[in-house]
């Protein structure tokens, strides 16, 4: 559910026509032409050039937020932004006078209102977006005393940690995403876990898992760039031997426990091109695909990206 801020909205048109002298005379300077030629062009200026569209229209945690924000005739070369909460998220033209964000949402955040500050051209927008709540099924692990499982490497921390933060502008990616393996998917995304009886607060499955056979092939779910490939004899310890693709403007995709890797850094794949085969390397008990999906940073279901084009 979207609703919109009129008040605010006002306020801040308000402000944005004293603030922009420019703006007012040269429309105020239209305005005079208009009159003195006597056509009517007054009624196609835009009282509000900034309109913003979200979608999906009722998000739940783990989904996608896309802002999608349209100038009409922007006067300055800077892209807008959109504010929620600390952060910032970039916007990327994808047509003329049309730019989008995405704002990433996971199960760690309280579900309720969101707000969002769009500025634009000079302008600025409040919108508050409504995310559900969703059950995310539990697992209970019971580690033996003692035994704290697998600790990564700085290495590789730094090494995920650089691909994740990628925000290049390049768009790589067109259309659905497809799914990386043949198998059925084993565990979705956002489970909790409880370790020996205590709630991991900080722990969600962070992709979905595909219970492929050892060897089976993994393929790129959309294009993009090779932007990571690690290996277990490089001190990737958890994460196994790994692929991560930069799909442009802040979506990363990561392909774990690989048992063979097809590709090399900068590399750049199309969709259902093969990176590799399922393996159980890295912190993994049996055979499996675990391909994660990041948005600025965070990882989102990447379920909803196999079903709605993200333009
Ligand atoms: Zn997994």
């Amino acid at each position: 559910m979207i609703t919109e801020d009129r008040t605010n909205n006002l306020q801040k048109n308000l402000l944005g026509f004293s603030v922009k002298g420019l703006t007012v005379n040269r429309r105020g300077m239209n305005l005079l032409m208009g009159m003195l030629a006597a056509v009517p062009i007054t009624l196609v200026l835009p009282v509000d050039a900034l309109q913003v569209k979200m979608t999906p229209t009722n998000p739940r945690l783990g989904d996608t937020l896309s802002v999608l924000i349209n100038l009409d005739n922007p006067e300055s070369n800077t892209n807008p932004t959109v504010a929620s909460g600390e952060n910032t998220y970039p916007a990327f033209e994808i047509a003329p006078n049309q730019y989008r964000a995405f704002i990433p949402t996971t199960p760690l955040e309280k579900a309720g209102t969101r707000k969002l500050r769009v500025t634009g051209d000079g302008q600025v927008q409040n919108l508050a977006v409504k995310v559900s709540d969703r059950k995310f099924p539990v697992q209970r692990i019971n580690l033996p005393p003692g035994k704290a499982g697998v600790q990564a490497t700085e290495y590789e921390l730094k090494r995920v940690a650089t691909l994740k933060a990628l925000k290049t502008p390049q768009k790589y990616w067109n259309g659905i995403f497809l799914k990386p393996n043949a198998g059925r998917m084993s565990t979705i995304y956002g489970v909790r876990r409880y370790y020996n009886g205590k709630f991991a607060k900080d722990y969600y499955h962070r992709g979905v898992d595909f219970a492929g056979a050892a060897g089976s092939p993994v393929t790129a779910p959309a294009a993009g760039r090779v932007a990571l490939v690690g290996r277990v004899s490089q001190g990737f310890r958890v994460h196994g031997n790994v692929v991560g693709i930069d799909h442009g403007q802040g979506v990363t995709s990561i392909f774990m426990h690989l048992s063979r890797i097809n590709v090399k850094e900068g590399d750049v794949v199309k969709p259902g091109q093969l990176l590799g085969a399922v393996g159980s390397t890295g912190a993994s008990t049996g055979p499996h695909l675990h391909w994660g999906l990041y948005v600025n940073g965070l990882s989102v279901d990447p379920i909803p990206w196999r079903t709605r084009v993200f333009n």
